[in-house]
């Protein structure tokens, strides 16, 4: 029995009052019927919730051996606070799943499996999704035809962030200090032996969805642009593919100049038109490089990715205080004392 390997469940909470009772029970249910088998500890990152949901991550840590909660001191958005649940975790084997109970656990019994068999890496594909817009469902659609088509990372199509990661593939991960991070690319991205479990995706137990259309929007662009230089390539070809026109009507009227013919209009509009197009080509070129170097400039700020305000249940002492006036690099020292653990994030507590 004490061989029986260490998983953990890591879980980002925000705003989930209303799905928490019947996510307890059900992680408690499946932790119960498995225990002949693997062993569990369960990762619940509060992302800055308004609501009980921190409350109620406190109160069932305190009743059960295996949870460990940590809360942020804000909203700090889904990727981020996914990505801390990785830092936090002990596992040999790590799941991340929604806190909505829209992927099943018996898919983790099937990943589980699918890890023994020796993959490091196992997708689990969405084959339906119910309860899902179709605004959500054609835009997830076309967003991973997209960026499959532009990216130069090879994730499955229609996985989302419900898989399983060996101990040895979280631990590359864990020591890519990029920000904005697409995690779902960062996977596809770092390789390790792969295998896929499908499931269909449930709908929510309770509550809405905490995606706003402007958190998918920023998410989507974090993908594309975390994952592809396709887009500064995409300008170029636009000023060429906007340029040739008008070395066609340059070309005629070097030809209808040469046979001595006059051209009927003045043609200060095709004027108006090459600098009305090529400033904005300009303009989008610009923009779009902008894009890049404001990534560059979060990065090189160096700021935590993360603040960690609080925390409880298993080995909450992890988070520990970090002096006020410690340097990122203080920080930096002070985490690579702990295990698998590395990079920037601030525990405050
Ligand atoms: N979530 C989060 N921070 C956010 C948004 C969402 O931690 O800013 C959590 C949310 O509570 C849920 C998971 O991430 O457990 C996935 O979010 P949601 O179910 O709302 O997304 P959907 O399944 O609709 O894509
Ligand atoms: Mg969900």
């Amino acid at each position: 029995m004490a061989t029986r390997p260490l998983v953990s469940l890591v879980i980002p909470l925000y705003n989930e009052e209303e799905c928490f009772e019947a996510l307890e029970q059900a992680l408690d249910g499946f932790i119960e019927a498995q225990q002949e088998s693997w062993r569990f500890e369960v990762v619940l990152v509060d992302d800055g919730s308004t609501d009980a949901t921190w409350t109620m991550v406190r109160s069932y840590a305190a009743r059960r051996s295996y949870v460990r909660g940590v809360s942020f001191s804000r909203n700090f958005g889904h990727q981020n606070a996914l990505f801390e649940g990785y830092r936090q975790a002990r596992g040999e084997a790590i799941v991340c799943l929604d806190g909505d109970l829209q992927d099943p656990l018996e898919v983790v019994t099937r990943m589980l499996r699918a890890w023994e068999g020796g993959a490091e890496v196992v997708f689990a594909i969405r084959t339906r999704r119910h309860g899902e817009t179709w605004f959500k469902r054609w835009t997830a659609y076309a967003f991973y035809r997209l960026l499959a088509f532009m990216a130069d990372t090879d994730a499955p199509l229609d996985s989302g962030d419900f898989r399983l990661l060996d101990r040895r593939a979280l631990n590359v991960l864990l020591r890519m200090p990029e920000r904005h991070r697409y995690i779902r690319g960062m996977v596809g991205w770092i390789g390790f032996k792969r295998a896929t479990v499908s499931y269909e995706r449930q709908r929510r137990v309770a509550g809405k969805t905490k995606f706003s259309l402007r958190k998918m929007l920023a998410f989507g662009v974090d993908g594309l642009l975390s994952f592809s230089t396709f887009p500064l390539r995409l300008t170029f070809l636009f000023s060429v593919l906007g340029s040739l026109p008008f070395l066609l009507y340059a070309g005629r009227a070097f030809v209808l100049q040469a046979l001595g013919v006059r051209e009927m209009a003045p043609g200060w509009m095709s004027l108006l038109l090459a600098i009305v197009t090529f400033g904005s080509l300009i303009l989008m070129a610009i923009g779009l490089v902008g894009e890049y170097v404001g990534r560059i400039y979060d990065t090189v700020k160096q700021r935590p990715d993360v603040i960690v305000r609080e925390s409880c249940g298993l080995d909450a002492v992890r988070s520990r205080q970090v002096v006020g006036a410690a340097t990122m690099h203080d920080m930096d020292a002070d985490l690579v004392t702990e295990p698998q653990s590395e990079g920037p994030a601030v525990y405050f507590e």
